[in-house]
């Protein structure tokens, strides 16, 4: 598999849960937007996101990593 940058791992960050998208679809302001929720109840509402594909692969949950790195 190619490696992708990712934004928000940190390198040695295993395991990390991410919330997956909801929804998507283009914003106002023509920027790409969507809606990522966590099986823990998390929800991020609309958040701009630089593709499609980005959205896909999730995003952190904050409440399940903060959760692990305490
Ligand atoms: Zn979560």
């Amino acid at each position: 598999m190619p490696r992708q940058q990712e934004l928000f791992a940190k390198p040695g960050a295993k395991r990390l849960k991410r919330a997956h998208v909801i929804d998507a679809g283009s914003l106002p302001d023509d920027s790409i937007g969507a809606v990522f929720g966590c099986r823990c109840g998390w929800f991020s509402g609309w958040v701009t996101v630089g593709s499609v594909a980005e959205a896909k692969k999730g995003l952190p949950c904050p409440v399940c990593n903060q959760e692990r790195a305490q």
